[in-house]
């Protein structure tokens, strides 16, 4: 999958891109990331890309053309218009789901904004997705691109070396992971629950199933509504529920 990232901080991007295992996805050719300086495109000859917002107001506004100019060269050299990302605080939250849907694309553009955002103009013309990574706002889109790149690749067959890691962990199922535990066995005198010692992979595969149930019903109860429970399985959280209550 290639990344096609539009900024004008390259070199925050590709750095922060280059470590541990998105690096180690890039260096084998599983996914490729391509910073495009937008500066490089602008045609004013004093290199500037932003400009005062029409009818006042605080801070700079990046200019379309430098920004559509960018744009275009990719499309040019991939030879098609592939979906485009604008990351902003305007669009919906960027969710696993969709980080799954988008691993599908062969190319994807991430189009980061900074100062007071980008002139509505070029993104009327060349944005398919308005994406936020949560209700707060940053100081530019580089940080949300560097996150979405992450949890694409991820998706990416082959970018995680143990197959299994990208299908049970959080989120999926609309589940939180269990807890995990590696060694000592004991530690600061908190040991291991006896069970995922036991080496019986069906009572540990149930215990965890039922680690991940409780779990999401007390941090993150709004995912639980959308998870597929089975009868007993909702019957033991209405239990737990009960009993924490008393
Ligand atoms: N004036 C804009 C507004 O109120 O919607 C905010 C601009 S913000 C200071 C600068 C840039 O940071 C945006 O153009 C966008 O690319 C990026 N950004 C800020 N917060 C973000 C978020 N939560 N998710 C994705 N991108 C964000």
């Amino acid at each position: 999958m290639n990344f096609h990232i539009l900024t004008l901080f390259p070199d925050m991007v590709a750095e922060g891109l280059n470590t541990s295992i998105i690096g180690r996805a890039a260096d084998k050719g599983l996914v490729t990331i391509d910073c495009i300086n937008i500066r490089d495109y602008t045609l004013d000859k004093h290199k500037k890309v932003d400009d005062y917002p029409y009818g006042g107001g605080a801070g700079m506004v990046m200019q379309a053309q430098p920004v559509y100019d960018a744009w275009k060269s990719v499309v040019e050299r991939i030879g098609y218009k592939p979906r485009t990302v604008y990351l902003t605080p305007q669009g919906g939250i960027f969710s696993q789901p969709q980080a799954k849907e988008l691993a599908l694309e062969k190319d994807l553009i991430l189009l980061c904004g900074h100062y007071e955002g980008i002139d509505e103009r070029v993104l009327e013309e060349i944005v398919t997705d308005y994406v936020s990574i949560g209700d707060y706002v940053l100081t530019g889109g580089e940080l949300p691109a560097m996150v979405m790149v992450d949890a694409i690749s991820r998706m990416v067959p082959g970018v995680l070396t143990n197959d299994e890691s990208g299908s049970t962990e959080s989120l999926e199922g609309n589940l939180l992971e269990y807890p995990q535990y590696s060694r000592p066995e004991e530690w600061n005198g908190k040991k291991v629950p006896a069970i995922l010692l036991s080496g019986d992979h069906a009572k540990v595969d149930a215990w965890r199933r039922e680690q991940s149930i409780l779990r999401t019903a007390e941090r993150r109860p709004d995912l639980l509504e959308k998870a597929q429970l089975t009868e007993k399985e909702q019957a033991l959280l209405g239990k737990k529920l009960t009993e924490e209550k008393r």
